[in-house]
């Protein structure tokens, strides 16, 4: 339980909050507050506001309305370094450390002690060691922290909050990527944490993880506050129906279409790769987009990479179009009509110095080369300038690059290019994250013409809920690397996809 009495000024308390990202609420009057010594745990659905209140409370983000209070008094969160001076500190999932700089460096960066005008290293060692001490991290001060595991990279970045003499302590799903013992080690530190009446915001969907740690739990949905439970007496059930709220169930573009699924395309059998993936089997036609739904951490980019090559699955068969294939990399996927785009475009789906045109027609160079040129730059270029129409790309031309076109034309891009190899078969990593409204709908336009107007199959996965049942002409639900059910275009709802990617009874 909390160190303090519930009727006590709270240690945090956000009033009204609003913020709005060109023209779109991302918040709106939302209340949250903090105890001394509390976990309260922050849950909803992806796109529901979780992080960006968090971003508002540790001063990244202004926000457009409403208060923010400390031990009872207003702050004004200016930017992230009034937030941290005023004692709240973020842990992203995404570190922001400096790989090669060591634990010392890193817990200390911008403040380290000097003396004599140069940086006190001596000083800087012992201060650091004190700090990994605090945290029971077993690592040196001058070792860098790329050597540490993810889970002793999050000891240095608490370690960090608590030199910095943090009051609040928020945590973006700090489990997901780690195993359970140093789940278990984390959540020792948790404890101690809270026993010095530091409280912590944790986002994460584990319940059953958090019973003996967290004391309440507030879900989000759509920028509000749905409301706030204590986790004592709380089923997931009862979260999860929170989460998802009231809906209108959309099919696909399918029943408007009158399409039919041809033969099938792509079959995977037994796939397994050790602590990734379970078993997994199922079947995707000619003219289908079956939806893939899990949660971060699930298995979903996993089984899209060991299909394309990425990874090599321990054991399981692949066929395409009925025959059984064996995709040693991608570039045997990509021969074979597979076309991946994934989840991080920015690393792997793009050369973002290379030209836009380049870039559609990278795959598909085997193709140029068929009739014995080099290269046919001039058809290349033909052919790139007729997709980028047809999608649409913004841009002054081929040869413009990459990385000045917005994230939506770059997802266009990735799937001219894609076309562009006639790949028969594409799997899609959340191919509309990150990217603005009219971009998104041109995507999706894009999978629904693809699969049902060309007859071509789709393996989309997507955290968005309403998306990837608007889309999908079916789902399948991914959790700790297994398939947990497949969910007809009938069925299928917020709901029921929650609880089934969450595990918890529906
Ligand atoms: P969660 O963390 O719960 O998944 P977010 O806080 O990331 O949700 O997003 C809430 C809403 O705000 C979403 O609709 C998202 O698209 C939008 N949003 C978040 N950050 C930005 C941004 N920088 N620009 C525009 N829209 C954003
Ligand atoms: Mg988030």
């Amino acid at each position: 339980m909390s160190t303090e009495a519930p009727n006590a000024v709270p240690l945090l308390e956000m009033r009204g909050i609003g913020k709005r990202f060109a023209g779109v609420d991302a918040l709106r009057d939302v209340d949250f507050d903090l105890r001394r010594g509390e976990v309260h745990v922050l849950m909803g659905a992806n796109g529901a506001g979780k992080s960006t209140l968090m971003k508002i409370l540790s001063g990244a983000y202004p926000m457009d309305a409403g208060e923010v209070r400390l031990d009872g008094v207003p702050v004004e969160l200016k930017n992230s370094r009034t937030a941290r001076e005023l004692g709240i500190a973020i842990i992203y999932q995404h570190f922001s450390q400096v790989p090669h700089l060591s634990v010392a460096e890193n817990i200390f960066l911008g403040r380290e002690p000097v003396r004599f005008g140069i940086i006190d290293y001596r000083r800087l060692h012992a201060d650091a060691r004190e700090a990994i001490a605090q945290v029971g991290l077993e690592a040196e001060a001058g070792e860098p922290v790329l050597n540490l595991s993810v889970s002793r990279r999050q000891m240095v970045e608490i370690a960090k909050a608590l030199s910095l003499k943090s009051k609040i302590l928020i945590m973006d799903e700090p489990t997901s990527a780690l195993t359970q013992r140093e789940t278990a080690t984390l959540f020792e530190i948790i404890n101690s944490l809270k026993a010095r009446g530091i409280g912590i915001i944790y986002i994460s969907h584990r319940l059953e993880e958090l019973r003996d740690l967290g004391t309440r739990v507030t879900v989000m949905r759509d920028g509000r506050v749905v409301g706030t439970r204590p986790i004592a007496g709380t089923e997931m059930s009862d979260l999860v129906r929170m989460m998802a709220g009231k809906e209108i169930v959309r099919s696909s573009g399918r029943a408007a279409t009158g399409a039919r699924p041809g033969r099938e395309a792509l079959r995977v059998e037994g796939l397994e790769r050790r602590g990734k993936l379970r078993g997994i089997s199922f079947a995707i036609r000619e003219g289908e987009i079956v939806g893939l739904f899990g949660l971060m951490g699930s298995g979903r980019t996993e089984l899209a990479r060991a299909i394309f090559g990425v990874d090599r699955p321990d054991s399981g068969r692949i066929f395409l179009f009925g025959e059984e294939v064996s995709i040693a990399n991608p570039g045997t996927a990509v021969a074979r009509g597979l076309g991946f785009l994934t989840e991080d475009r920015l690393n792997s789906g793009l050369a973002m110095t290379m030209g836009v045109g380049g870039n559609i027609s990278l795959p598909s160079l085997p193709g140029f080369r068929r009739y014995g040129l080099a290269l046919d730059l001039a058809r290349e270029n033909r052919e790139a300038g007729r997709l980028i129409r047809d999608f649409r790309i913004k841009t002054s031309g081929t040869g413009q690059m990459v990385k000045f076109l917005s994230g939506g034309n770059q997802q266009k891009v990735v799937f001219a290019k894609w076309i562009m190899a006639e790949s028969r078969i594409l799997l899609l990593d959340d191919p509309t994250q990150g990217i603005d409204v009219e971009a998104k709908e041109e995507v999706h336009r894009f999978i629904l013409d693809f699969a049902h107007g060309r007859g071509r199959s789709v393996l989309f996965i997507s955290s968005e809920l309403p998306e990837i049942i608007g889309v999908s002409d079916r789902i399948l639900v991914i959790r700790d690397g297994a398939l947990v059910r497949e969910v007809g275009p009938g069925e299928a709802s917020q709901e029921l996809l929650l609880s089934l990617a969450l595990g918890a009874q529906a």
